[in-house]
C-alpha cells in the first residue's frame, strides 16, 4: 500500500479511480500539496493506465515560415515588424519551405510549421498550392500546420468562416493543427497578454470544426506569466469539455513562459517543480485526453525525461539537424534546435519506458522505419 503523506489526496486518488472528472478544486489541491511522491504516482498511475509504458516521439521537420505578425502578443519575442526590424524579419517563399523541408532528406513523418500572422504568407493563395507540392512529394510525411489563431486570420482576411476554411486545408491534405494560440483561456488574461488574437471561444470552435471534419489537433496552456491557478485550471476544463463535445484533440502541451525579449519579462522563468507540477495536474484533470507531451524544445530535456513519471508520455519531434525553432530561442530557451532520435531513445529507456515513434495522429513505426526507396529518389 502506497504511503500518502498528505490525506488531502485520498478523495482525489478515490475519483482518478472510479473515472470521475476532477474538479478545479480538485486541481488546486493537487497544484499546492507537498506530497510530490503522491502526485507522482497519481500522475504515472493515469498515465499507465492510457498508453501503458511507451513514451512517443516522432521524427520532424520544425519551421518557422515567417515571424512577421502584427498581433502585438506581449509574451512574444518572435513577432517583427517588417518595417523597423528588417534584420530580423523572415518571410520565407514557398520554395524556401519545400527546400528546407527536404534539406536533411525524406526520413521523416511529420512537418510542424507555425509562424505570424503574416498579411503576405497567410492566405489560401500561398498554403494550397505548398500544401498539396508537400503530399506529391512527401506522401508519408503528416502535415502538422498553423494554429486556431493563424486559421481565425485566414478566415478573416479571405471573408470566410471556419467550415468552408477547414474544408479547403484538410482537402489539400492537412492533417492536424498545433496547438498554439491557446495561451489562457481566461478573458481577465486574454486581454492583458494577447488582447488582438483569437478569442478562447472562437479557438474552441475552430478545433471544434476541425475534428469534426477529420482533422486532428493539439492543445496547449501558456503558463507563468500572469494566470492564477485557477484560470490554468478554467483552462483544463474547458479543454475537457471541448473533447466531449467534439473529440479529436490528441496530446496536452503545457508550454512554459520564458521571459528574454518580451513586455512579460517581469513574469521570470518556471521553476522545475511548477513544470513538473503542471505535467501531472494537467494528467490527473484530462481525463480524456490519450496524450500530454513534455516538449524538451520548453522545459528542457532533463526536466522532460523526469516529466516521463509525473504523466507525461511523449517528448514530441527530433526536428532536422538544419531546423532553426525561433519562437521559444528568441525567447531565451537554451535547448539546442534539434536532438537525435538516438538520444531520445535512451532518455525514455533509462526512465524505464519504451520508446515508440509515431506521426501527428499517433501510428506507430519502427524506429529504423525509412521511407519507400521510389519516394526517396523522386
Ligand atoms: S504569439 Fe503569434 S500572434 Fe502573438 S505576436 Fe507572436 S507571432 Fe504574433
Amino acid at each position: 500500500m502506497a504511503v500518502v503523506a498528505d490525506p488531502a489526496l485520498l478523495p482525489i486518488e478515490h475519483k482518478v479511480e472510479e473515472g470521475i472528472p476532477l474538479s478545479i478544486e480538485d486541481g488546486l489541491t493537487l497544484f499546492r500539496t507537498g506530497d510530490l511522491h503522491t502526485l507522482g504516482r497519481l500522475a504515472r498511475e493515469a498515465k499507465l493506465r492510457k498508453s501503458g509504458r511507451k513514451v512517443f516521439y516522432v521524427l520532424n521537420r520544425y519551421i518557422n515560415s515567417t515571424n512577421v505578425c502584427y498581433a502585438g502578443c506581449r509574451f512574444c519575442s518572435f513577432a517583427a515588424d517588417e518595417f523597423k526590424e528588417r534584420d530580423r524579419a523572415i518571410r520565407m517563399s514557398a520554395d524556401e519551405v519545400m527546400a528546407k523541408a527536404l534539406e536533411t532528406g525524406t526520413n521523416f513523418n511529420q512537418i510542424h510549421i507555425v509562424g505570424g500572422h503574416d498579411p503576405r504568407q497567410l492566405s489560401l493563395d500561398y498554403w494550397l498550392p505548398l500544401m498539396r507540392r508537400f503530399k506529391e512529394r512527401l506522401p508519408h510525411v503528416q502535415l502538422s500546420l498553423f494554429t486556431a489563431a493563424e486559421i481565425d486570420y485566414m478566415a478573416r482576411r479571405h471573408r470566410t468562416t471556419y467550415p468552408p476554411l477547414l474544408g479547403q486545408l484538410r482537402e489539400a491534405g492537412l492533417d492536424n493543427i498545433n496547438g498554439g494560440g491557446a495561451e489562457v483561456f481566461a478573458e481577465r488574461v486574454r486581454k492583458q497578454i494577447c488582447p488582438n488574437k483569437v478569442t478562447a471561444e472562437q479557438w474552441l470552435e475552430i478545433h471544434e470544426e476541425a475534428h469534426r471534419q477529420g482533422i486532428a489537433s493539439n492543445a496547449t496552456l501558456l503558463y507563468g506569466t500572469i494566470e492564477t491557478l485557477e484560470e490554468r485550471l478554467d483552462h483544463l476544463v474547458r479543454l475537457r469539455e471541448s473533447q466531449d463535445r467534439s473529440p479529436g484533440y490528441n496530446a496536452f502541451i503545457p508550454l512554459a513562459f520564458h521571459p528574454d525579449g518580451n513586455e512579460l519579462s517581469y513574469c521570470g522563468w518556471t521553476t522545475g517543480l511548477d513544470d513538473i507540477r503542471m505535467f501531472a495536474v494537467a494528467r490527473l484533470m484530462l481525463y480524456n485526453f490519450d496524450h500530454i507531451k513534455a516538449y524538451w524544445m520548453i522545459q528542457g530535456l532533463k526536466v522532460c525525461q523526469v516529466a516521463l513519471d509525473f504523466g507525461a508520455d511523449d517528448m514530441d519531434g527530433t526536428h532536422g539537424s538544419t531546423d532553426e525553432e525561433r519562437i521559444y530561442h528568441s525567447a531565451g530557451t537554451h535547448s539546442g534546435q534539434y536532438v537525435d532520435d538516438r538520444e531520445f531513445r535512451r532518455l525514455i529507456e533509462e526512465a524505464g519506458y519504451e520508446p515508440v515513434r509515431r506521426n501527428s495522429t499517433y501510428d506507430e513505426f519502427a524506429f529504423d522505419w525509412k521511407p519507400d526507396a521510389e519516394v526517396v529518389l523522386a
